[in-house]
């Protein structure tokens, strides 16, 4: 990794801690010109020498300095010894898939973002690889290993119910089993869980979420220990050609800087929030890693998502209370610095059919929210208002 303009081999970097890597790690002054920052490379291609002094870079589908700086930064936040970046977080998880075939079988978890239920039903399910949805909270799910299956496939915290899946003892029964872990860290982010730590075989994320955090990105990226994996990947990535732009990789590793900050007051907003929301008469159950037992063991922090059932309230009245919100915009997506409220049933999980989302908890009553960093009064000011009977 690192053949970028202006990596410097530093060891210590190393040791340094999260917010320090954040800031630093891949992001060496430029040599040429002393930018602190890095410039953006808009190019496509770069020229060579013929000299016998080749220059580090060709093509930019193959490789450019922003992307590496990105995957830099990125592996070290996820203490891999790799991370490759896509045009975003579904080409990622596709870029995995690929490296299986047909007859091969995978378990997932069963709350899952519906964009890869649907690459895994739509697109994989007619190549003939099929997929298992379990509740991998439970050990149960280790009944469901067929000798086909490949892959375990989780999010933690899930989504929208914002359960907690236990790597560590997921990631064991899996390898016992010589079944390959890829997490889902979206909903986390590398500030709050390592899944690597916790014996994942890969971590991925959409980057248009919390790592960008701007809601003004679309990327994804995966990270893992592999050699076989890494070169699996670049290899997709060339040639399937799902690049990150050297503008977005820029803007990405821009909003990495202050991802440590963002998480820490995105959490301490949603926990204040989930309070209050269980303690509105409105309001059923409330989810919210925060509230389960454990979160500790593997979160540094129970991050930013909060979502809440509306008692005895079907879509329409979800609608009513999505509507008169004033300071959460409501729309799909989450992780940006401000808030948004969506409703899973419709938007993000309208992918699933119908009796799919009623098994999985998915209701209509049920708003989920993407809880931002303004001011906590402003965010309760807004939910209340909005909440109130009409
Ligand atoms: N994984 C999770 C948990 C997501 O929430 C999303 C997007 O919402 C994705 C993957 C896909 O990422 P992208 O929208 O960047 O393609």
């Amino acid at each position: 990794m690192g053949k970028a303009v202006g990596h410097a081999d530093r060891y210590e970097e190393n040791r340094w801690g999260f917010t320090t890597r954040a800031i630093h790690k891949g992001q060496a002054p430029d040599p040429v010109t002393g930018a602190t920052i890095m410039p953006i490379y808009q190019t496509s291609t770069y020229t060579q020498k013929l000299d016998g002094n080749p220059v580090p870079y060709e093509y930019a589908r193959g490789d450019s300095p922003n992307r590496d700086a990105l995957e830099e930064a990125l592996a070290s936040l996820e203490g891999g010894d790799f991370a490759v970046s896509f045009a975003s977080g579904m080409a990622a998880d596709d870029a995995v898939l690929r490296r299986l075939a047909p007859g091969d079988h995978i378990i997932a978890g069963a709350d899952l973002y519906g964009g890869v239920y649907r690459l895994l039903e739509s697109i994989y399910r007619p190549q003939g690889i099929r997929t298992d949805y379990c509740d991998l909270s439970r050990p149960g799910w280790v009944d469901r290993i067929q000798p086909a299956t490949r892959l375990v496939w989780l999010e933690t915290p899930t989504n929208p119910l914002l359960q907690i899946a236990p790597m560590e003892f997921i990631t064991e029964a899996a390898h016992r089993h010589n079944l390959e872990v890829v997490v889902d860290n979206t909903f986390a982010s590398p500030y709050l869980q390592n899944p690597l730590q916790w014996g994942a075989d890969l971590v991925m994320h959409s980057m248009t979420k919390y790592i960008a955090g701007h809601s003004d990105v679309i990327g994804g990226i995966v990270a893992g220990r592999s050699t076989s994996w890494r070169e699996h990947l670049t290899f997709v990535r060339n040639a399937a050609g799902a690049v990150i732009s050297p503008f977005d990789a820029w803007l990405t590793l821009r909003g990495l800087k202050t991802l440590a900050l963002r998480m820490e007051r995105h959490s301490e907003n949603a926990g204040r929030i989930a309070e209050w929301l269980a303690a509105q008469p409105a309001v059923g159950t409330v989810y919210y890693p925060g509230r389960q037992r454990g979160w500790q063991q593997q979160m540094r922090l129970p991050g930013g998502m909060v979502s809440f059932v509306l008692k005895d309230a079907g879509a329409e009245e979800a609608f009513r209370v999505l509507r008169r919100l004033r300071v959460f915009s409501v729309a799909e997506s989450l992780g940006g610095v401000e808030s948004l409220a969506s409703h899973p049933a419709t938007m993000t999980h309208a992918a699933l059919p119908p009796e799919e989302r009623e098994r999985r908890g998915i209701v209509a009553g049920l708003i989920r929210l993407s809880v931002g960093i303004e001011d906590l009064g402003d965010l309760l000011a807004d939910l209340e208002q909005a909440l109130a009977p009409s």
